[in-house]
């Protein structure tokens, strides 16, 4: 068995939007430019060209539409997978399931109930058994009883276990970090087997210094289900991200232009060339010339392996977390599991974060949500002039998930078309 280890930048994007260019033609006029191809910019395009019936112009400084959630089919091994981490779409919202269904060409979404385990080393912890375990995350029945070698089978049996080690947070001013966040849920072993180290590699900050809403994100199930999410409508589109994406933005009143930043156009963009600009990068590269200090942000770096001729699998789960301190990395995605694709190859990425590199996360912690209220006065200000909106992840500095980026899009959507023409989307 061949295992070749690389970098994910190392990956030679496959040609993919051909309907797309890569020059920006400054002869053309739009009513609406939008800066990022991703969700919100998606959403933003696909509205304003099927509603408004107006033309778009996306223009997005990588080769690929689809933001973070491009992906492709790697050619050495033929299996679909995200260039920028695994993308698990879930939702309760019936306007976003509703929407993401919306477009006919586009891929039909197949059910997909993401697991993921992690992999627990319990000689570290007090009252674990001894020995390497690998466990449901978020925590359920079975994760404690292999844990701590018990023999748990009911709701009202795990409650009572529950209760015996939670640390319920002030009644008054509920919880005040990351730490209290997941100590209230799960107590203060399975606090340090999974949260503490996971959450020091993961930010770089301990979870005391980290907004409780971070950890708040991972659930503690008193029963035995084993989904990472609970969401009504958990689906991958079958045959990628990207295929969706395409189709989404596949309409003759939208213009597409990859490998072309924004700020070299600036000048033509903020000029007569575009009546309304969507702004959906980074809200401080925005205002970068203003003498403010920086937010900050976590970046991932992948180490890619390749195992070739190896027709199972390497983990025991699409993702399996690594919470421990035995390594760096934080997680390994096996993207082969994902609607159980057949291939007699394998394609393991782990992830590791740092402080350098594009942004993925913004980081919720006192000191930047403090600075981006500056910056979301600034904006305002802008948008208040009546050719700015500022969207997504990066440009309201929100650590959103794929369907609240996509709610978000579609209400601002509502707003601004309320304000030009006096109606809104459905
Ligand atoms: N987390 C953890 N251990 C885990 C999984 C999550 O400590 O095994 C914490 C960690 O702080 C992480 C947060 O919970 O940043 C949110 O996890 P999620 O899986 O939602 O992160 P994402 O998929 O957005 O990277």
């Amino acid at each position: 068995k061949f295992v070749e280890i690389g970098d994910s930048s190392e990956n030679e994007l496959p040609p993919g939007c051909d309907y797309a260019s890569t020059k920006l033609d400054y002869s053309k006029t739009y009513d609406t430019c939008i800066v990022g191809a991703g969700l919100s910019g998606t959403v933003f395009a696909e509205r304003t060209a099927n509603l408004l019936k107006k033309n778009v112009l996306v223009i997005d400084s990588r080769p690929h539409i689809g933001g973070n959630c491009y992906d492709f089919v790697d050619q050495k091994t033929g299996i679909l997978r995200n260039q920028y981490g695994s993308h698990l779409f879930h939702t309760k919202i019936q306007r976003v399931w509703d929407y993401v269904n919306s477009n006919p060409q586009a891929p039909r979404w197949n059910p997909w109930y993401h697991q993921k385990f992690g992999r627990i080393n319990g000689n570290l912890y007090e009252g674990m058994l001894n020995g390497t375990f690998y466990v449901p995350i978020p925590v359920n029945i079975l994760t404690v009883n292999r844990l701590f070698g018990l023999h748990i089978q009911t709701e009202e049996e795990m409650n009572e276990w529950l209760k015996t080690v939670q640390i319920p947070c002030d009644a008054v001013k509920g919880c005040q970090n990351a730490e209290e966040m997941a100590k209230s849920r799960v107590g203060e072993a399975l606090y340090k087997a999974i949260f503490e180290t996971y959450t020091i590699k993961q930010w770089d900050r301990s979870p005391k210094d980290m907004n409780a809403s971070v950890t708040a994100r991972i659930p503690v199930r008193s029963d035995f289900d084993p989904r990472y999410f609970a969401d009504k409508w958990q689906a991958l589109p079958s045959n990628g991200y990207t295929a969706w994406f395409e189709a989404m933005l596949k309409h003759p009143l939208i213009d597409v232009v990859l490998e072309t930043d924004f700020f070299d156009h600036q000048q033509h963009l903020e000029g007569p060339a575009c009546k309304t600009i969507v702004y959906t990068g980074p809200v401080d590269r925005y205002f970068a010339d203003q003498g403010m200090e920086k937010l900050q942000y976590r970046s991932i770096t992948f180490t890619e392996e390749r195992h070739y001729q190896t027709p199972g699998y390497i983990l025991p789960t699409p993702v399996l977390n690594y919470p421990g301190p035995e390594t760096p990395y934080t997680r390994a995605i096996e993207y082969k599991h994902y609607l159980h694709q057949e291939s007699p190859h394998s394609i393991v990425v782990k992830e590791t974060t740092s402080d350098e590199g594009e942004p993925y996360y913004p980081i919720p912690n006192p000191r930047n949500l403090a600075l981006y209220e500056k910056y979301k006065q600034m904006a305002d200000d802008l948008e208040q002039q009546g050719k700015f909106i500022f969207v997504g992840r990066l440009a309201n500095y929100k650590y959103f998930d794929m369907d609240k980026a996509l709610l978000n899009a579609l209400q601002l959507f509502d707003l601004h078309a309320n304000k030009t023409t006096g109606g809104g989307s459905t």
